[in-house]
């Protein structure tokens, strides 16, 4: 039951409503009340005030109790509505509770009132309730409903998996077979695999004999191959095919000086002379297209800085296929040798001119002598002279071409005997002697004798003498000195001549050679002392020079005493 309730009063007579009130509140009901008079006000008071109940006169000036009822009819069904009236009969209350109005009370019997609101109020909040319940299982059945369609749903799904489970299953089955199937055959398959299995392992055990065995060879090969490279006297080194580098052996690291990362680096290039590099590098790219090795001939720096000529050769290393897999190079130090054939080219120019100018000579005097054939006279004397002396030259210098061609086959031949020495010295170079220009002195042991052969000893004396003359000119004296040292005896021709430069001393008595060559203005193959060496050389003595620029020069041998 409300605690409080709300009553709408629709009465235009004052005293009518206090009465009512009065009365109600008599009665102990518990509430609070608004009076309206007009369809606009209780259409506000509806609105406003919210009433629980009303109660209503059923005749007003401008508006009555039917109208009211229609109004909150409409639009507010639940709220009870009494109508109080003294002029409304009994039939009119009876039709208008038909109409749906809660109930009536006469005025006269307003005590009555009290109770009719009493339970029109609790049949409202009844009827409240009622349709509050009767809300709540609309929205259950509503719930129940979508419920019931969700199952409804679930259930289809799970015919639909059920379904899809056994076609699942039936397949699955179908599958167990076949795997049944595919393993029985796997099983056939495992068994040829198995034997197969075994063949391979044989053939693998055979094969990694085989590749062990090649793999030995190779090895062996390889280091037989670095072994070579490392004992060879010439630089040696491999490369690929694209040029670079593998492998360098130690005779190149001690030449160049250069290390392994250097020589990785730029290899050759680096100790290549600069003005051979650009024909070098052509070389070896026209060697490696034409894949057949060659050589070539470069300058290489030694670790002292100096270059020396080297020759280069580059060989490839083919396989089976005749495929070049990499290059193996060889340089071989040719200085000596590029000297030698300079030299030798020097002396065949030279040969020719010293032999030109007396044969030149010689025809000269022919043809004078054969235009004076008819007529003899005393004037064809000098021309034989000339022609004679022309014609010695030719032998002498033809009888060293031999001598000295002979000493190099080491055909030398020797005659040996006792003899003393100073007398042989004496004899040499009678003509010189004879001609009073040169003063030739001969001093010390003139009584030490020798055991040699005096033709060759008197040919090496006679070489330094006119030597002597030949170079040095203007040193009138030449001074031949004979000393005994710890039994050989040493012989020494000295002159005061221009004396010879120390850096070409040691190269006095090589074949050809001459100190100044190509500007000489004196007659000479470079065979004289080259000669008088391999002489003394074959009396097991020893033979050498002391001189100095501007101060002369001693030549000197040694020879056993007798
Ligand atoms: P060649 O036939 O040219 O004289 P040799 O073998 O006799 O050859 O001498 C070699 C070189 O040594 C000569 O070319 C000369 O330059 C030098 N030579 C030899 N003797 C003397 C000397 N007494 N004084 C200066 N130079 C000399």
């Amino acid at each position: 039951m409300i605690a409080e309730a709300k009553i709408l009063i629709i009465e235009d007579n004052k005293s009518d409503a206090d009465l009512l009130c009065r009365e109600l509140k008599k009665s102990g009901l518990i509430f609070k009340s608004e009076v309206v008079q007009t369809k606009a006000t209780f259409e506000n008071a509806l609105q406003l005030f919210r009433p629980d109940i009303i109660i209503s006169d059923y005749s007003l000036p401008s508006f009555d109790a039917v109208t009211a009822f229609r109004i909150k009819q409409t639009n507010y069904p639940l709220i009870p509505f009494i109508i109080v009236s003294g002029i409304i009969g009994d039939e009119n209350a009876v039709e208008l509770i038909k109409e749906g109005v809660t109930d009536y009370a006469p005025k006269a019997k307003l005590f009555t009132l009290p109770t009719k609101i009493t339970r029109a109020l609790k049949d409202a909040e009844d009827k409240k309730e009622k349709a509050l319940i009767d809300e709540k299982l609309k929205i259950q059945t509503a719930e129940l409903i979508i419920a019931n369609k969700e199952l409804l749903l679930q259930n289809e799904e799970k015919e639909r998996r059920a379904t899809e489970l056994v076609n699942l299953s039936d397949s699955l089955h179908k599958q167990t077979e076949e795997l049944s199937l595919a393993n029985d055959l796997l099983i056939m398959q495992e068994v040829k695999v198995q034997a197969v299995n075994e063949q391979l392992t044989e053939l693998n055990q055979e094969l990694e004999f085989r590749v062990t065995a090649r793999t030995k060879a190779l090895t062996e090969s390889e280091h037989r191959f670095r072994n070579m490279m490392e004992t060879i006297p010439q630089i040696a080194w491999t490369n690929t095919i694209a040029g670079e580098f593998i492998f360098y052996n130690r005779r190149w690291y001690d030449y160049t000086g250069l290390s392994l990362e250097q020589t990785k680096d730029t290899g050759l290039r680096l100790a290549i002379h600069p003005d051979d590099l650009k024909n070098s590098s052509g070389w070896f790219t026209m060697i490696r297209e034409k894949s057949e090795g060659g050589e070539f001939q470069l300058r290489i720096k030694r670790a002292d800085g100096v270059y020396r000529w080297h020759l280069l050769r580059m060989m490839p290393i083919k396989d089976e296929q005749g495929e070049t897999q990499q290059w193996v190079g060889t340089a071989t130090d040719i200085e000596e040798l590029r000297l030698l054939q300079q030299q030798k080219d020097d002396f065949i120019s030279i040969a020719s001119h010293e032999l030109k100018t007396p044969l030149t000579s010689l025809k000269a005097a022919l043809q004078l002598l054969d235009r004076m054939k008819e007529a003899p006279s005393a004037k064809m004397l000098p021309m034989i002279v000339l022609a004679n002396k022309s014609l010695d030259k030719v032998n002498i210098l033809v009888a060293d071409l031999l001598y000295a061609s002979k000493v190099n086959e080491g055909q030398l031949h020797i005659d040996p005997k006792n003899f003393v020495l100073s007398s042989v010295i004496l004899d040499s170079c009678q003509f010189i002697r004879a001609e009073g220009v040169y003063n030739i002195q001969t001093c010390g042991d003139m009584n030490v004798e020798v055991y040699a052969d005096p033709v060759r000893i008197e040919q090496v004396v006679t070489n330094f003498i006119t030597n002597a003359i030949k170079y040095a000119p203007e040193s009138k004296q030449i001074t031949i000195n004979i000393k005994k040292v710890k039994g050989m005896v040493n012989v020494s021709v000295i002159d005061k001549g221009p004396g010879i430069p120390a850096e070409k001393q040691r190269f006095l008595f090589d074949r050809y050679y001459r100190v100044d060559n190509r500007g000489s203005h004196y007659t000479g193959l470079g065979l004289g002392l080259y000669i008088c060496s391999e002489i003394v050389k074959a009396h097991h003595g020893e033979i050498g020079v002391i001189s100095e620029v501007g101060m002369g020069s001693t030549f000197w041998f040694t020879l056993p005493v007798a």
